[in-house]
């Protein structure tokens, strides 16, 4: 369980506040207008951003001051940060150990992330000779092979297409599913949180909500997040 007790983030002027808990295994969609802190909520809980009161928990372990790298999670961004002069395997294979000694093990482990994800034959080439969606297979390759409780998905397949777009949903549902992974995703696309996610954060007005049904919050959203849906 993902516990966000008090959490306080202040950026300058802005300051967000989240009082949540997250049950193992649940999948939970981020909602909320442009700038209303989803992403500094991510953040915050990968450890990119310290926060400036409150604490967060994995089941009973405090990671409020743990260093990023060390936290039970692993994260997709928009970019996907790979690293163009490695090859596929090796960007994956840093997912396992960041100064890319790998054993034999290893290899066969990245090997089995390639094949999971439909990239099987393409761990030799560089990130520059996939199409953009095969990037965002590696990128999930890499997160897949972590094998973390928790993973935390910031709009991370908006710039495909719509049809690759819910085909990388449904890839990160599936292997989710298999990890039993706990995920929280953010999403400017209602039908993404519909179709993945039985529960939602609004974010709005300062505040991360507690995570209510999906459907119902969409169907009849607050006001704040009513003007951010449109009709
Ligand atoms: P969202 O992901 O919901 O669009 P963000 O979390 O990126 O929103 O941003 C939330 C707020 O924090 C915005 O008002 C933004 O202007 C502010 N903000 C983001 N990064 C910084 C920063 N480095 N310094 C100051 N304010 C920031
Ligand atoms: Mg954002």
């Amino acid at each position: 369980m993902l516990t966000l007790d008090n959490l306080t983030i202040s950026q300058g002027e802005f300051r967000l506040v989240a009082n949540l808990t997250l049950a193992t295994g649940s999948r939970t969609a981020v909602i909320g207008p442009s700038g209303a802190g989803k992403s500094t909520l991510l953040g915050a809980i990968a450890g990119f951003i310290a926060p400036s009161a409150g604490r967060i928990l994995w089941n009973e372990t405090e990671i409020t001051r743990t260093p990023p790298g060390a936290r039970p999670l692993s994260i997709l961004f928009q970019d996907q940060n790979l690293f163009p002069h490695l090859s596929v395997a090796q960007n994956i294979g840093l997912g396992i150990s960041p100064a890319l000694r790998l054993s034999r093990a290893d290899h066969t482990r990245i090997e089995a992330a390639l094949e999971r994800t439909g990239l099987a034959g393409l761990g030799a080439r560089k990130p520059a000779a996939l199409s953009g969606g095969q990037q965002s297979r590696v990128a999930l390759a890499r997160a897949l092979l972590r094998a973390k409780p928790l993973l935390l998905l910031d709009e991370p397949f908006s710039a495909l297409g719509p049809a690759l777009k819910s085909e990388m949903l449904s890839l990160v549902a599936e292997i989710a599913q298999e990890q039993g992974t706990t995920l929280l995703m953010v999403s400017h696309d209602p039908d993404d949180a519909r179709a993945l996610c039985p529960q939602t954060v609004p974010v709005e007005n300062g505040t991360a909500h507690p995570p209510q049904p999906t459907d119902a919050l969409l169907d009849n959203p607050p006001p704040a997040l009513r003007a951010y849906l449109g009709p």
